[in-house]
């Protein structure tokens, strides 16, 4: 139950194509609170560092770009060093290079405080850590899972209306390897919060899987 003291703070973690963000952006629209992808930010890290030909190990090149590092959002695009990156961070490239970044110590320490300093008129936040790193205090905790083959269905559905080519093998493939790195780092893994409410959305509606969370979170 939401604290009277504050703005709510919703959660929601889960491995990769569970749904996390179509389902958070929408509840945080309905509760009226800001929403924050965490995902967005890792990848815009991935995208910069890539660019920039700085590779995935704790080096002063890749300090100095994460004290650089800025982010910034507007309705759904995002924005690092003030380019448009919205586009640019979601491909198979960057999904296949993310996972590396984001089990650094170094990079997941400078993001704690970008993503803390979010909360302040409450807010919907998801992603890998949010219940138990970032937001232990949250008010309400969420676990989203669904079957790997259904997370890749999703996300090869997502690639097509996008008038993308997609190929399902490769995707049920990049979606397991990533979920294995992420679960599997020392420093914030992927894992749901001990307090967190578990619900697995193989077989739902995202009407549905809206609900639910809505119900969990006692609206
Ligand atoms: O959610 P999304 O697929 O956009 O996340 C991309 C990657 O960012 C994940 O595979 C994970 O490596 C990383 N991530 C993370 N912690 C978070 C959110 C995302 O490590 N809170």
């Amino acid at each position: 139950m939401p604290r009277k003291d504050r703005a709510p703070v919703i959660v929601i973690d889960g491995p990769a194509g569970a749904g996390k963000s179509t389902v958070a952006r929408e509840v945080a629209r309905r509760f009226g609170l800001p929403f924050l992808d965490t995902g967005a930010i890792y990848r815009a890290i991935t995208l910069i560092m890539t660019r920039d030909g700085i590779p995935p190990t704790d080096s002063p090149e890749l300090r100095g770009k994460l004290r650089e590092f800025y982010i910034s959002f507007s309705g759904v695009e995002v924005f690092a060093f003030g380019e448009n990156v919205t586009a640019a961070i979601r491909t198979p490239e960057i999904d296949s290079l993310v996972s590396p970044y984001s089990a650094l110590p170094v990079v997941r320490e400078s993001l704690l405080e970008i993503q803390r300093a979010q909360m302040s008129r409450g807010l919907v936040a998801e992603g890998r850590d949010m219940g138990t790193v970032v937001f232990p205090d949250a008010d309400v905790k969420i676990f989203l899972t669904a079957s790997p083959e259904t997370r890749a269905r999703r996300r090869f559905d997502e690639r097509i209306a996008k008038g993308e080519t997609a190929d399902y093998g490769e995707i049920l493939r990049q979606v397991n390897e990533r979920d294995a790195i992420d679960s599997t780092r020392d420093i914030a893994p992927l894992k749901a919060a001990e307090d967190a409410a578990m619900l697995d959305t193989t077989g739902m509606s995202l009407e549905d899987v809206v609900s639910s969370v809505i119900r969990l979170a006692g609206g």
